[in-house]
């Protein structure tokens, strides 16, 4: 079997499309423009990278993109203050602190402080408590990402046996309780897991997000499964470049899958796409309109 490709890119760039049209509408019937505003401490290279492509997604779908850009030796208390002048402005619906911050900053500090109505991100203790819970919440973007994919392939995943490896509370937690919200049955795995192998050959839907190049073998897969590769690894190759790879071997995957994401071109143009979602649906909430038909 070879297994189908679920291009990242067809369904992130129809979901974007269906979300800038949303906007369009807000704008034209309320005169509601979503306003998100990224924050970025220091330099970091990469994450300068993402911000810059978030903030032209933003524009691109049509809403605000209020960028803060703050020095490598802002204060934690600085930061926060930063955050409360966000929480407290109109026109910003939604609030994104790009991670990781400098050390003298603990982001749980920060995250605690966003208004968690603004929380594009999905990461403050109340939506992850809500999610846990079964209320609507505000949910992490790349989990979102994987949950939409999956369902590209099947548009019901109730009584499916998805194995997600990876308990982090950007990817593996948040995805698996999504999961069990489309009623999945579901199994977690991480590094003390006994015999992940024989684990995964249950799944008819694997997400892998754990981080290490080409990790998942093809022979771990029940023939006809559906993979979603959440990791991102650059690993060296010939020439002294580097080419990014995911979580899963691909190439053995796909003779035994039924359906997977590639690499890149998978789960990651999803994240800003769902990024975008989340900051229409916070500016619809807070402006006490209904969820936007996306
Ligand atoms: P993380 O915080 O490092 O978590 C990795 C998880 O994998 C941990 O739960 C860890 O288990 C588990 N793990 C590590 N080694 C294992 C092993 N040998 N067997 C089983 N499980 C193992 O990583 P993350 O933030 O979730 O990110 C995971 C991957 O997704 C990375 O490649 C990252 O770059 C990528 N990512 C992509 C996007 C996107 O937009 N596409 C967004 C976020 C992350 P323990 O808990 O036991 O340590």
């Amino acid at each position: 079997m070879i297994a189908r490709i679920i291009d990242g890119k067809t369904v992130s760039a129809d979901l974007r499309g269906k979300v800038t049209d949303a906007v369009h509408r807000l704008r034209r019937d309320r005169g509601v423009v979503p306003g998100i505003a990224v924050v970025l401490v220091g330099e970091n290279p990469a994450s300068q990278v993402y911000v810059r492509n978030k903030s032209k997604a933003v524009a691109e779908a049509g809403m605000h993109a209020f960028d803060r850009k703050l020095p490598a030796s802002t204060s934690e208390a600085e930061l926060c203050a930063v955050i409360a002048a966000l929480n407290a402005d109109e026109t910003v619906n939604g609030i994104l602190v790009q991670l990781p911050l400098p050390k003298q900053i603990d982001p749980h500090n920060i995250i605690a402080v966003i208004d968690p109505a603004k929380d594009v991100d999905g990461f403050h203790p109340l939506n992850v408590g809500r999610l846990a819970i079964g209320l609507p919440a505000m949910v992490p973007c790349t989990p979102l990402g994987c949950i939409l994919l999956a369902k590209s392939v099947h548009p019901s995943l109730a009584g499916m046996e998805a194995v997600v490896v990876g308990r982090s509370n950007i990817v593996g937690k948040p995805v698996a309780q999504l999961l069990l919200a489309e009623n999945a049955t579901v199994t977690i795995c991480h590094s003390k897991t006994r015999d992940l192998p024989e684990v995964c050959r249950r799944a008819d839907l694997l997400i892998a997000a754990i981080g290490k190049p080409e990790f998942v073998r093809g022979h771990w897969l029940k023939p006809g499964a559906t993979v979603i590769d959440v990791g991102i690894n650059r690993v060296p190759r010939e020439g002294g470049k580097t080419r990014i790879v995911g979580d899963v071997a691909f190439a053995e995957a796909r003779e035994v899958a039924g359906a997977i994401t590639p690499v890149p071109g998978g789960v990651g143009p999803m994240t800003i796409a769902c990024l975008l979602l989340n900051t229409l649906r916070a500016a619809c909430i807070q402006k006490g309109l209904p969820a936007p038909n996306v």
